[in-house]
């Protein structure tokens, strides 16, 4: 349901949980993109595509959860692109297609346990974005190519 999913918004300031600690920094959205999603959009973990202003179309892994910051009153939706980039990119243009679901959000018993699912999360999302219908998505004219 909803999916394939698109959103596009700038990229802010996240709540600095320490995603980039984790090896993992994920960019987050403003509320008023938050505020747009579906209300009965399941919270979880979903692979995609993620484009920088206009740039190269990437793999990504998307997490999607209530927001303990809001008192759980709204979602955050926070994207870790598949590529190593040399340098922050607040202020860019994010846009991002959501294709599929992974898991729902799980309590972890420790770190290790949660950056081992996390690892998970990237390999199976690699792999499902390799298929025809996440190819399709790929290819929609929502992601602009630049010239
Ligand atoms: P914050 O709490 O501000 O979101 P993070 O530790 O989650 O901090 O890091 C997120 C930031 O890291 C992004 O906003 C972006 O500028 C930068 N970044 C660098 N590489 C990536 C990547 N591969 N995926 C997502 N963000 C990245
Ligand atoms: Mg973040």
């Amino acid at each position: 349901k909803h999916l394939p999913l698109f959103l596009e918004g700038e990229v802010v300031k996240g709540f600095g949980r320490g995603s980039k600690d984790l090896g993992c920094p994920t960019a987050n959205y403003p509320l008023e993109v938050v505020q747009s999603l579906p209300k009965d959009l399941e919270p979880g973990v979903y692979y995609g595509w993620a484009q920088l202003d206009s740039g190269t179309v990437y793999k990504m892994v998307a997490n999607i959860g209530w927001c303990p910051f809001y008192q759980n009153q709204q979602m955050s939706v926070e994207t870790h692109i598949i590529h190593k980039f040399d340098k922050d990119f607040y202020g860019s243009l994010l846009k991002v297609s959501l294709v599929g679901y992974l898991r729902g959000e799980k309590n972890f018993g420790s770190l290790d346990d949660l950056i081992e699912a996390i690892k998970n999360d990237i390999i199976n999302a690699k792999n499902m974005l390799e298929l025809p219908e996440a190819q399709t998505v790929k290819e929609n004219s929502f992601f602009t190519k630049s010239q």
